[in-house]
């Protein structure tokens, strides 16, 4: 075995953005005496399921602005891209959207820095297969049989990542593709497809076909809390949403200020919702939500515009009825919204772009042995771990654990709006506040 159980050795198992940007808050305290493991299985940690791709194309979808590690130091990612290591992105500003593949460095050469040549970072290559409370703390065992053990553990597993049955290079540049979904992953697609010169139809559908919105430049507009329906019925709701826009239009703003205005109180909202209410939110408005909330950078938006324009890319609203293999290739038969008609469309390529899932029972083994287990179970909605509103994971038998804590969208069971960078950095930020108040 590897590690102490000292007080203060904390382990983080996953080292995609969630587990790195945790560990580099910790690590920006100095005076605090800490042993971070963290634990990850890719060859190179800051990278996971949103920052693994090298494809220029691939743009964030959050301004510079917005995605500093720290929330009190927004300029830190501008400056970084100014400055950092490697290549500089020249002509930042807040309005930037860079690469993903230059987030990915951003996290990982930032974690270098904080960690410096001390004690008191560590990484392990490896996967975690189970998570072990002790007496003593919480044991962490890796696949290649080693155990690390600490005193606290942080779970950011993230999601489960999409098992694809075909991959973008094994497309033939004449081939029909039909993308199952039409948010950012139909997206990302569709623009590795473009890069690559594609000819034939691309066919995006999903039951509203409804496309990510654009970004602009926007303000939040503030919107006190003392005004915020919470716990309220879902059209209640909506319609207190709705006047602020029509509002905030009277006053020349845009709508996308009051989305980010709702930024700070999201996560409240859906706390103040009962199981039945937030059902009622991820069935009716999640979508619409979604779409607004988690919008494309304004050249990405131009590249899909243009491919609607000419024909490229087609996004159809609807359901599919059946599928059949026909002549080598597959033929779709599809359910069109309102008009209820069919329409056949006959394939050579299928992608399922329809989102990811952070279920612990999923593919990923350390949850699925902690369920087994009875360390942790999954949220009523099916959405992650049922997490305390502090991330720590609550058992089978409702007991919360003192030890093993969620970060990340493994927690959006309790709080929603977890799954981009300025909501975990706040998360991050509190979790060691809290920690260190705990040690
Ligand atoms: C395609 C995409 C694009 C996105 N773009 C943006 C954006 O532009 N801006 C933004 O703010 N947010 C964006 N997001 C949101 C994104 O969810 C977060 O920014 C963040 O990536 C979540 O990170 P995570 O570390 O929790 O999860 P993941 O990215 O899933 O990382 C989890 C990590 O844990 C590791 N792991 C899992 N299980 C084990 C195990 N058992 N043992 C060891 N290691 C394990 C995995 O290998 C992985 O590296 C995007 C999301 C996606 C999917």
């Amino acid at each position: 075995m590897t590690g102490t159980t000292a007080p203060g050795a904390l382990l983080i198992i996953g080292g995609g953005a969630s587990g790195v940007i945790l560990a580099c808050h910790l690590l920006r305290r100095p005076e605090v005496d800490i042993r971070i493991t963290l634990i990850e299985r890719r060859e190179q940690v800051g990278r996971g399921l949103a920052y693994s791709t090298d494809h220029p194309g691939h743009l964030l979808n959050v301004r510079a602005h917005s995605m500093s590690m720290f929330a009190d130091d927004p300029e830190h990612f501008s400056r970084w891209l100014r400055h950092g290591d490697g290549p500089t992105d020249g002509g930042i500003d807040g309005f930037h959207f860079a690469q993903r593949s230059r987030y990915a460095h951003y996290l990982r050469h930032t974690l270098e820095q904080l960690a410096g040549a001390g004690d008191r970072f560590r990484r392990v290559e490896g996967e975690c297969q189970a998570l072990v409370e002790t007496e003593a703390g919480v044991e962490a065992r890796l696949a290649d049989g080693s155990r690390h053990a600490g005193t606290t553990a942080f779970l950011a597993v993230g999601y489960d990542a999409p098992v694809s049955a075909v991959s973008v290079d094994e497309v033939v540049p004449d081939d029909t593709v039909l993308i199952r979904g039409t948010g950012l992953g139909m997206v990302d697609l569709f623009i590795a497809l473009a890069a690559r010169r594609h000819r034939g139809p691309i066919i995006a559908l999903s039951r509203r076909g409804q496309l990510p919105q654009v970004h602009r430049q926007s303000a939040a507009l503030p919107i006190d809390a003392a005004g915020v329906p919470f716990g309220a019925e879902m059209s209640q709701t909506l319609g207190w949403v709705r006047r602020l826009v029509r509002d905030a239009r009277e006053q020349g703003r845009d709508w996308r200020d009051v989305v980010d205005g709702l930024r700070p109180h999201s996560q409240k909202l859906w706390q103040s919702w009962s199981v039945a209410q937030r059902r009622r939110f991820l069935t009716h408005l999640r979508p619409w939500w979604d779409s607004h909330r988690h919008r494309t950078a304004p050249q990405i938006a131009q590249v899909v515009e243009e491919a609607l324009a000419s024909g490229k890319l087609t996004v159809i609203a609807g359901r599919i009825a059946g599928e059949e293999a026909a002549a080598g290739r597959l033929r779709v038969a599809v359910r069109q919204r309102g008009s209820g008609a069919v329409r056949i469309v006959d394939v050579d390529r299928c992608f399922d772009c329809t989102g990811v899932s952070c279920h612990p029972l999923g593919s990923n083994p350390v949850l699925r042995d902690l369920v087994s287990r009875g360390g942790a179970r999954p949220d009523a909605l099916g959405l992650g771990l049922d997490v305390a509103g502090d991330g720590a994971v609550v058992g089978r038998d409702g007991r919360v654990s003192p030890r093993v804590y969620g970060v990340g969208p493994v927690t959006r069971a309790a709080l929603w709006e977890i799954t981009a960078v300025p909501d975990i950095r706040l998360q991050c930020a509190a979790m060691v506040e809290r920690h260190l108040r705990r040690a």
